[in-house]
């Protein structure tokens, strides 16, 4: 094979391939951009019918008709089952349900209502970056260098790997995105003393921060033996709810309580209106980060009864202000990060801070990400295309671009792996930040008489009790030659390649025989188990649906409740004192729903009949309200003939999806 290896930063918001050292062995890193100049390939997938996919920025931007056959930041489920996915279903913007065994699917009810793989989808996308790089660059593209999260863990990995496979990529390694990030910047190609360094990234949905100690190898160059730069993650810390998107959402409650102030009676937006809103949202947000101000025309955008809003101006400094709460978040990371990593870094200081992603152009977060490690943060490079970029130059280390050829890069362990033991306990085998490839060995025995297999529980992280710690499957040994109990000696073997994926293998060292490792995913269990794990899961699928109900009547609420604040400020005295008290009582019943479900993080818990009906009979109790606000508004208005104002009577939208 001679063709390229391409670079791929497989994002939840956005993709990018980018190439190295090609064709010309000394040709910089260079990400590959679309027919019409854009780089970043929008990581949104829709199944339309027939089998066509569209993948992309025309996937991004589909309209209302294509509701459920879109499936974005389908990387929040790579390789996790529905159970750890749980926190997250209520902000993924698809249906989830059980597969196979415990694993999430995604649920496609626009097309046919058919499941696919989060790897089938995230395969989509990956067949795409492949063929663009293979239009861009002339040459058949079979091998790519593809990145994964610092804190990935081997499932998150393996899919990962599926994916690439599945889109007929060799995915010859996969690299920490903070790692790539580093070797974007050159650091850890050059011969010099041991590193920290931060890479603090902010994308659309996520957010992390990662202090990462770089080792020079003791490799000669020119020896024509290459030196191995270790990369270890000295501390990681970060939140997989924040990110870009929650800015968006801060300039769109701005924008409604603005649209509010110049016209009380505004019905509330429908879906397709908070889609635009959010839309207008990130226009002026991304503006800002390069000028003092951004005008937001809503009522051209919105039309209909929103036509009439007047054109507003978001400041700098209003954008800052909504902002910094967030930003606050990632700044308390990054001091926790740092707290961390203090042991480990023997004094040394910090001696550089990179951004990664996209979110990290907004001032606001350059300037405190500066402050708090007090350094100016490097920015020479495209915030999104660092890990990209990155990943380039170390597929063209790997594919022997000269030039390059004495650094070759040693990534870590991101977690610990082990076994379970007597009483729940976890023992470890593989420690974290061992550097990969990495070996460990247990020895083990059996218990009874001429038992001739052993049930292995394999698991990776970092806490004492197996049930704290993340399940990768089952193991069986079998093959022992029949013995008295605790004779024979079982070694097992851990193996992690240079993609950071295990592999386990078993001698009986009395016999010397190897012994069969057999992995039992969960299809591979007794019909018993799979069905009462699909009973389970299914459960589950049942109160995660609550819990998606629940995130979207939270967020109605709170604009229902906004809604009625500001109303009867305005027109309060013209609904009489028992209307009033009506909908003071059904305020109150609704903000109570509102602080169980937020304080519960995901509503666990929270009966969504029950808050819906609370939501319901607000509606209800605020109609005289709605009609006492219209007629104030019409009052005001003398002779402009009302046009336009007749909705909204009926109180506010319910939810629903
Ligand atoms: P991910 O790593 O999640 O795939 P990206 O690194 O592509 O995400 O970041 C996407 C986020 O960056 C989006 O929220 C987008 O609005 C934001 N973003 C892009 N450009 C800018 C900009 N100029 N200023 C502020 N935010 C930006
Ligand atoms: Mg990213």
């Amino acid at each position: 094979m001679n063709g390229p290896i391409v670079g791929i930063d497989l994002g939840t918001t956005n993709s990018l391939v980018a190439v190295a050292g090609w064709p010309n062995p000394t040709d910089p890193p260079r990400v590959l951009a679309d027919n019409a100049g854009s780089a970043l390939m929008p990581s949104v997938v829709r199944f339309d019918d027939g089998g066509a996919v569209v993948v992309g920025s025309p996937a991004r931007s589909s309209g209302p008709a294509h509701t459920g056959r879109i499936v974005a930041s389908v990387k929040r489920l790579m390789g996790r089952s529905l159970a750890d996915a749980g926190p997250d279903l209520p902000f993924l913007p698809f249906e989830v349900v059980a597969g196979e065994g415990d694993t999430a699917r995604v649920r496609l009810p626009g097309a046919g209502g058919r499941n696919v793989t989060p790897q089938e989808v995230s395969a989509h996308i990956l067949r795409a970056l492949k063929e663009r790089a293979s239009s861009a660059l002339g040459v058949p593209v079979e091998r790519a260098v593809v990145t994964v999260p610092a804190y990935f863990d081997d499932a998150q990995r393996q899919a990962t790997r599926d994916a690439a496979r599945l889109a007929g990529l060799d995915a010859v390694r996969l690299v920490a995105e903070p790692t790539a990030a580093a070797l974007a910047y050159g650091l850890g190609t050059r011969p010099q003393g041991p590193q920290n360094i931060v890479v603090y990234d902010l994308g659309g949905g996520t957010f992390d921060v990662s202090i990462l100690r770089i080792t020079p190898g003791s490799g000669e160059a020119g020896s024509g033996k290459l030196a191995a730069d270790a990369f270890e993650v000295l501390a990681t810390h970060g939140d997989t709810r924040l990110g870009g998107d929650d800015f968006d959402h801060a300039v769109v409650t701005w924008i409604v309580a603005r649209a509010l102030d110049a016209n009380p009676q505004l019905p509330p937006p429908d879906a397709q209106s908070i889609g635009r809103l959010k839309a207008l949202a990130e226009r002026a947000k991304v503006e800002l980060s390069s000028s003092e101000s951004s005008a937001i025309d809503v009522g051209a955008s919105l039309g209909g009864a929103w036509g009439s809003v007047p054109a507003l101006t978001l400041a700098r400094a209003d954008l800052d202000g909504l902002i910094a709460p967030l930003v606050d978040r990632t700044i308390a990371s990054c001091r926790r990060a740092l707290r961390d990593a203090q042991r480990q870094m023997n004094g040394e200081p910090i001696s550089a801070v990179i951004l990664v992603g996209g979110a990290t152009r907004t001032p606001l977060v350059r300037e405190r990400v500066g402050q708090v490690f007090g350094l100016a943060p490097y920015t020479a490079i495209d915030p999104d295309q660092a890990v990209a970029l990155g990943a380039a130059v170390q597929a063209s280390i790997i594919g022997g671009g000269a030039g390059t050829a004495q650094a070759l890069l040693l990534d870590v362990v991101p977690l610990s792996l082990g076994i379970e033991t007597a009483n729940g306990a976890f023992a470890k085998i593989i420690v974290r930040n061992a550097p990969i490839p990495a070996a460990g060995h247990e020895m083990f025995s059996t218990q009874v008489d001429g038992q001739t297999s052993v049930k292995l529980h394999v698991l990776q992280g970092e806490r004492e009790m197996v049930a704290d710690c993340r399940s990768l499957g089952e193991f069986h040994l079998r093959g022992i030659p029949p013995m008295p109990a605790g004779i024979p000696q079982l070694r097992v073997d851990f193996a992690v390649d240079a993609n950071g994926l295990l592999t386990v293998s078993a001698l009986e060292r009395r016999s010397g025989k190897r012994l069969s490792v057999q992995i039992v995913p969960h299809h591979g269990l007794s019909r018993d188990e799979v069905e009462r794990i699909e009973r389970e899961s299914f459960a589950n699928a049942l109160s995660d649906m609550s819990r998606h109900r629940i995130a979207d009547l939270l967020a109605n609420s709170r604009l229902d409740l906004l809604w009625i604040n500001r109303q009867l400020t305005r027109a309060g005295g013209l609904v009489s004192a028992p209307q009033r008290a009506a909908i003071e009582r059904g305020a109150a019943a609704l903000q109570a729903f509102i602080d169980l479900a937020a304080a519960d993080g995901g509503g666990a818990g929270v009966d969504p009949d029950a808050f819906h009906a609370a939501k319901e009979a607000l509606d209800r109790a605020s109609v005289p309200l709605h009609e006492a606000s219209i007629k104030q508004s019409l009052a005001g208005e003398t002779g402009a003939g009302g046009a336009g104002t007749a909705g909204g009577a009926g109180g506010t939208g319910t939810a629903g999806r």
